[in-house]
Order: C-alpha cells, then structure tokens, then sequence
C-alpha cells in the first residue's frame, strides 16, 4: 500500500498554526533527507497532523519514498512499528505476518518527581478558583481534581538520562549487548527512547519480553532472596567480590552511600533520629569495610534489622527503573521515528551516541530552525524558557511578542501561543 493520503491532507482544513507549524516542517524535510535505522520496508507507520496518530497501517517501499512521504503529506509527528512485517499496511495486525520485534524503553521527565517542576508548573482548581505552583493533582482547598499547566526544561529531561544510563548498564553488564546493538534517541520532547536491536532477541515472545521488563524494573525483586538478611543476630549480605546484578547495584548504592551520603540522606532513609545517625557514622571507613566483607553493621539494641530493612527497601526504589511492563511488551507499539521532528516542540528527536548522551541537551542540540528567523506571536502564558540560547521570561497573561523561530515553534506547538 502507497501513504495514500495526499489528496486527504490537501482538502482538510487546519487552523493557522498547524499550517505555519507544517510550512516549517515541509521546508525542512525538503532540505533534510532522513536516514531510518531500520530496513524502511518492513515497517508499519503512523503518523499525526492534529493528533499524535491519526493514521496507522501505513507502509513505504523504501527510504526514498518515506523521505517523499515527510515532505508530501508534513505530518508533525511520524513513528514507526517497534516490529519488523512482511506486509506491514495490510490489516488487522495478525494478518501482517510479523518477522520479529526490538526492545524499546521509553523514559520520560512527567515520571520523575524534580524541583524544577515546582518552578515551571502550575495548578488550577475549576470547583474553586484556588491555584498554585507545582504539579498537584489534587486542589490543595477542595480536594477536587486540578487542571495542570505542565512543562519541562534542561533539568527534567536531564533527569531521565540518569534511568536511560542504568538501562544501558544493566542491558551490557546484565545481558551482554554491546553498543551495536543499543541505539539512543531523544524523544522530541520530554525524554530519551532506547532500541535494542539484535538478533538475540528479535524473536522473544512476548512473554520473554514482560519477564525482562520485571528483571529491568526489579518488579518484585526482594534483597532477602539476593542474600541479604537477618538471622536474629547479624545482618549479613552478599560478599562484594563475588556479587553480580541487581544486588551488585544494591551493594554498590549502599556502599556510595556509607561514602558519601549526607546524614540528612540518612535520616530520611533509616528512620532514625540525627543523633543517632551522627553517632552511627562516626566511624564510615569500618561501616565500609564491614559492608565489603558481608556483613551490615549491627547497631545498639534491637535496631539492627529495621534500621537496615528501611535503607534496602529505599535503594531498591531508587534503583527500580519506572519501565511500563505492558506499553514496553507491546510487539504492536508505535513509537516517534529517530530524526523526525516533534510537533509539540520543533525539537528533532536525534540519534545520540552513547559518548554524547552525557552533554546532551534537547534545549540547544534539538533545535531544528534557525534562530535569525522570527515570529509574532500572543503568547498567553509561559515560565521560563530558553531555546537555542534565547530566553523567554516568565509570561503571566497574554502578551504581543516577536520571538526567535525555535521559541516561536515550542511555544506554539505547545498550545501556549497563537500566531498574530
Ligand atoms: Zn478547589
Ligand atoms: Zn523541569
């Protein structure tokens, strides 16, 4: 089956700014070829003008053809099957004929709880009028649902390339793939997307995929089966140097942080008072050496076994990687195709190296159109904003601004501006 969609796209009409947004989107494509990372053939498309997809089923002959496609039709999101078909536009999914699938993960900044949200996001309550800053679900006066004003910026996104670094060291050190066959992108918007891409696993069933999401997401994981537990007199576990997996990591985090976690740190984790914990860290050099040698160091009294099940019940949470075991099993899943442009943002959803992830930042790097052009806009409300190194400051009600093209784009894209 062709895209099949041109003369459809041509007749409908769409409202100012989805036509600017795709008259930029066309301009690049039409300069951009793009490169897939994958055999364009066997997979099935999707792609959205209005909403994220609008159409699916859809299939191309090759790159050339797809590339057409993205300067034809201008979607303003596009993604692909995670799975490989033989005939990938035909219906329904079971008459496809499926080849095999990749892993995918997706990591996004709304699943993690940093302060920044408390800057740029804000709250209002419909029932009575109350709002706030931060991302609170429920009104702080009525306890009635909340409509959210949600954003993200550098450090959000930032936050996920930690769980994205985790992923890829328990995929290499775990199940040993090596970089050939990991690929990294950012998501366009808010977070990184990792593809693994091998042979070994392109035709795990799906139920070898949900038994490797629960590995990688430590669902169900108990430190007592991995070695580490009370026998009414010592807390012993498992002896560093013979240790491997999840509870290396448990060891290695509790042995960062009896390095260097703060007694604040502490405080919060154990349950115990500050005094104390100044008391029990008085010593940190032995704490580690006992650690190292298998055994938790006993405290005062009958505190021993609490104290420690408090602390690797909290590593654990920090250590357990937020993978959906249903979206991320899902053989059937669209997900954003790498180098494609971003309709909520303008941001391309680049491919980056394992070496760049760590300077990466969407908010510089992403950036798809020229900051020399610009746009008049009425910019109803915005925090603070910098793309491409312009700032935007916080915009309260609504306001007539030019604004450079990436600026412009994001905030349009968004929903918090219109164009004048
Ligand atoms: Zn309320
Ligand atoms: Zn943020």
């Amino acid at each position: 089956m062709y895209w099949g969609v041109r003369g459809s796209v041509s007749v409908m009409s769409y409202s100012n700014e989805i036509t600017w947004l795709r008259s930029l989107f066309q301009k690049h494509y039409s300069i951009h070829n793009l490169g897939l990372p994958y055999p364009a053939s066997q997979r099935e498309f999707g792609y959205g003008i209005e909403g994220k997809i609008d159409k699916r089923h859809v299939s191309v002959r090759d790159e050339n053809e797809f590339n057409a496609f993205l300067r034809n039709t201008v979607p303003l999101y596009v993604s692909a099957s995670v799975s490989e078909f033989m005939n990938p536009g035909i219906q329904p999914m079971e008459k496809k004929g499926l080849v095999g699938s990749d892993l995918i993960y997706e990591f996004d900044a709304d699943d993690i709880d940093t302060s920044c949200k408390r800057v740029h996001d804000s709250w209002s309550c419909k029932s009575c009028g109350a709002n706030g800053k931060g991302r609170v679900k429920k009104c702080t006066t009525c306890g009635k649902g909340t409509a959210l004003d949600e954003w993200v910026c550098s450090e959000c996104v930032s936050a996920t390339k930690k769980q994205t670094f985790s992923l890829l060291s328990v995929l290499q050190n775990d199940f040993g793939f090596d970089e050939k066959s990991l690929f990294i992108n950012f998501s366009g918007s808010k977070g990184y997307h990792v593809h693994v891409r091998s042979k070994n696993i392109f035709s795990l069933p799906k139920s070898a995929r949900v038994e490797l999401m629960d590995y990688l997401s430590m669902f169900e994981f108990d430190p007592a089966l991995s070695g580490f537990s009370f026998d009414g007199k010592a807390y012993r576990c498992p002896k560093y140097a013979r240790t491997s997996g999840h509870a290396k990591r448990l060891l290695d985090e509790l042995l960062r942080l009896v390095e260097s976690g703060t007694e604040d740190e502490w405080v919060i984790i154990s349950g115990s008072s500050p005094r104390s914990i100044r008391s029990y860290l008085s010593d940190r050099v032995q704490w580690y050496k006992e650690i190292q040698s298998g055994y938790l160091p006993a405290l005062p009294g009958k505190k021993t076994e609490a104290f420690w099940n408090n602390v690797l019940s909290h590593l654990v949470s920090v250590l357990r990687l937020p993978i959906d075991r249903q979206t991320s099993g899902d053989i059937y899943k669209l997900i954003r195709v790498p180098n494609t442009l971003h309709g909520s943002t303008g941001f391309r959803s680049d491919v980056i190296s394992f070496s760049a992830l760590s300077t990466y930042d969407p908010f510089v790097d992403a950036v798809a159109f020229s900051t020399l052009n610009e746009r008049k806009l009425l910019v109803h409300h915005a925090p603070k904003l910098t793309i491409g190194g312009h700032t935007l400051e916080p915009v309260n009600e609504p306001t007539e601004m030019t604004l450079p093209c990436p600026l412009s784009v994001y905030l349009v894209g968004w929903g918090a501006a219109t164009l004048r």
